[in-house]
């Protein structure tokens, strides 16, 4: 008893002499940290649980956007004003169904260049799973910014035990030696990226086509959106009453295209099919109040519409680390 509070004396005594001789040595130590949270974020959506993967974040060439000379200079003012608003995210989207895993698109990999992108795999088994329990990727096109992810540089496939859907035009036009040839000298790495990728799981019989309405998971259906590129296809899962569409490409740049809709993009195959099918799209989005998941939105790339004069605006999920039922908002 004696000698532990002859110890205690000692240590009391022991602090207060550090305290004294540097009162703020704590806050004086602490290092910056510059790593980041785990790039992964879920809600709910009926019986679903969806989770955004991020893969990366990049930057959209306003050259890279086709419109009229009035809202182009309007873009390159906005531009002075906030040179971050064009920039974009790459992230693709894992549903859970409580029955199987599916990968909605799956960012870059290493297919678009350089070290901002290829996180996904590893947002995936930060939010819990490996890629080997992924059952199904549907594709919403195939550019290399969408499907990078599934492949290796080697020619491996990242996810080995899935069946890969993707629309049979778009299958039919990029991986065609006879298009590739024919096509631009610019496009030519979108065709060669496309082959190269799809190559395993074609070898593996695991890559699907579909042409039609086919039924591929239970409460999906396809939604058409040709034009950004041939098969362009939305998916749109329904559970308990709410809705979520991963709607791929058919938005790029969120701060333009939502408020000018015909603005459309160079990588857009179809440019007057493209603004067609967001002329369409958007405003039945934003009367039917449809959760979006958008690839290229701010990260986790998920929010709604909204009527904003003649165009739109984005209403974002916002950050939470709860686990939140995201019922249709009360508007409704
Ligand atoms: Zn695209």
């Amino acid at each position: 008893m004696k000698r532990k509070s002859t110890q205690m004396i000692i240590a009391v005594a022991a602090v207060l002499a550090m305290s004294l001789a540097s009162p703020n040595a704590a806050l004086a130590a602490a290092p910056q940290h510059h790593d980041q949270a785990p790039g992964f974020f879920r809600l709910r959506v009926g019986d679903l649980e969806v989770t955004a993967l991020y893969d990366g974040t990049g930057v959209f060439d306003p050259h890279w956007l086709n419109g009229t000379k009035a809202t182009m200079d309007g873009v390159a003012e906005a531009l002075r004003e906030d040179p971050h608003m064009l920039d974009v995210a790459d992230t693709g989207f894992l549903v859970n169904t409580g029955k199987q895993l599916i990968l909605v698109d799956v960012g870059a990999g290493t297919w678009w260049g350089g070290p901002a992108f290829g996180r996904l795999a590893g947002s995936l088994r930060s939010a819990g799973y490996t890629p080997e329990e992924v059952d199904i990727v549907l594709l919403t096109h195939l550019h290399s910014d969408h499907i990078g992810g599934l492949t290796t540089q080697d020619g491996k496939r990242v996810f080995p035990n899935a069946e890969v859907y993707v629309a049979k035009a778009e299958s039919d036009f990029w991986l065609s030696p006879e298009i590739a040839a024919k096509a631009p000298k610019d496009a030519q790495p979108f065709f060669q990226s496309a082959q190269a990728i799809a190559a395993p799981y074609i070898k593996a019989g695991k890559w699907r086509t579909f042409s039609g309405s086919e039924s591929i998971v239970d409460g999906m259906q396809l939604v058409p959106l040709p034009g950004h590129t041939p098969g362009h296809t939305g998916y749109e899962f329904s559970s308990k009453g709410q809705k979520i569409l991963f709607c791929g490409d058919i938005v790029h740049a969120l701060r333009v295209q939502l408020q000018h809709p015909e603005v459309t993009a160079i990588f857009d195959i179809d440019q007057t099919a493209a603004a067609a099918a967001r002329n369409q799209l958007l405003p039945k989005l934003a009367s039917e109040d449809v959760l979006i998941a958008g690839p290229h939105m701010n990260f986790p790339g998920l929010g709604r519409l909204r009527k904003e004069g003649s165009g739109y605006s984005w209403a974002p999920v916002v950050f939470t680390d709860q686990w939140v039922e995201h019922a249709p908002s009360p508007q409704k």
